[in-house]
């Protein structure tokens, strides 16, 4: 593909990160006037974000100011003389944005998720030259983040770049959304002249965690980042946990090592370095696993318990050993070393199952005693 470099998208472009920052949600004119003014001065991003029409995950929650907060934006760019970008799910979405003088759009990943609708989005950008940032799909399918890249380029945009904004976990995790370094890597793979975008906003759910995911995404190489601010996240409409303040921002910009000072460096790329994040994610998600196993084993229990029945079912043992060793070997594992983590395994849920049994037989005993003494 014939990708622009990041560094050749605007005329004015200054050497470092790619910095897109701003509100999660446009909320009242007032608002995006205070978070452009806080976030003027040294670390400027190069772009200002804000969401119009939100898509939100359970019906109910706010949804957007809709059209009437473009006009708001538009005074954000006359008076700040920022960039814009802002989320286009739909050609209609596109078609409002690009009548409001919205320099770029990003596609979110909902949308991304959906190839109706990027085929739709890429539809209404043909023939119009604006740049296009695509995020990750919700679930970890590269071919389908690739897949929407592709759609975008056909339709004539040769300014596209990819935001990692990580992929919703089934269970609970210690980030909001789990950021399988390993495939924004393998998307640079893939298609290997695509600047990168980090979203920690998005993947920490957390405005005290955003430091490290920025330099974790610097550290792996990426392009830059996309940073939601706000001048009162705790009253934010959305997302107010993630926001940070300008003050926040900027202390963050400055806190930044940034490995490689120019776009225009001949690519260096440190292959340990990028293959030990790739361990440390693939590790992280092992250990959440394991986290989650224990959680359901803590279930069986109190199953157990209450149906009185055996904590070791022999049965049920020998049929996960078979099973899960069965399909180790397949992927290539060695057969005795899958045995001795499945038995490590299996004797902690043992382990774990018994002392919950115990604690509800003494909690079970300590209460008949008060009820006998009653
Ligand atoms: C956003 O950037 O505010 C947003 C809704 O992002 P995502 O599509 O990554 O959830
Ligand atoms: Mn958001």
């Amino acid at each position: 593909m014939e990708i622009v470099p990041l560094c050749e998208w605007f005329d004015d472009f200054s050497s470092g990160p790619f910095v897109i920052a701003g509100p999660c949600s446009a909320e009242s004119e007032e608002q995006l006037i205070n978070v452009a003014a806080g976030l003027k001065g040294k670390q400027s991003p190069q772009l200002f974000r804000a969401g119009i029409w939100k898509p939100r995950t359970r019906p109910g929650s706010f949804n957007g100011v809709g059209a009437k907060g473009l006009d708001w934006l538009s005074r954000v760019k006359n008076e700040f003389g920022y960039r814009l970008t802002v989320e286009a799910a739909s050609a209609i979405h596109v078609e409002a944005c690009l009548k409001a003088g919205v320099d770029t759009i990003w596609i979110g990943a909902r949308t991304v998720s959906n190839p109706f609708s990027v085929d739709e989005i890429a539809q209404a950008l043909r023939g119009v030259d604006i740049p296009v940032f695509v995020k990750n799909p919700l679930n970890p399918d590269v071919d389908l983040w690739i897949g929407a890249i592709e759609r975008v380029y056909q339709a004539g945009i040769k300014r596209i770049a990819a935001i990692h904004r990580g992929f919703s976990p089934f269970e609970k995790t210690y980030y909001r959304n789990m950021p399988k370094w390993e495939i924004p890597i393998e998307l640079r793979r893939r298609i290997n002249n695509i600047p990168l975008i980090c979203d920690p906003s998005h993947i920490t759910g957390d405005s005290s965690l955003v430091y490290e995911v920025s330099q974790k995404a610097m550290d792996l190489n990426m392009d830059g980042l996309m940073i939601e601010v706000h001048t009162d996240p705790e009253h934010a409409l959305s997302d107010c946990n993630q926001q940070l303040t300008p003050d926040q921002f900027s202390e963050l910009m400055h806190k930044l090592i940034v490995r490689k000072p120019a776009f225009d460096d001949p690519g260096f790329i440190n292959d340990l370095e990028e293959l030990r994040h790739q361990i440390d994610s693939v590790d992280h998600q092992i250990v959440e696993l394991m986290a989650q196993r224990l959680a359901i084993i803590d279930r069986i229990a109190e199953y157990k318990y209450l149906n009185n029945v055996s904590v070791l079912q022999m049965e049920r043992w020998l049929e996960i050993l078979q099973t899960r060793t069965e399909h180790a070997i397949s992927l290539g594992l060695d057969t005795s070393f899958t045995e001795q983590l499945l038995k490590h395994l299996h004797q902690e849920s043992i382990r774990s199952q018994t002392k919950l049994m115990q604690e509800r037989k003494k909690q079970a005993n300590g209460s008949s005693d008060i009820s006998v003494g009653d």
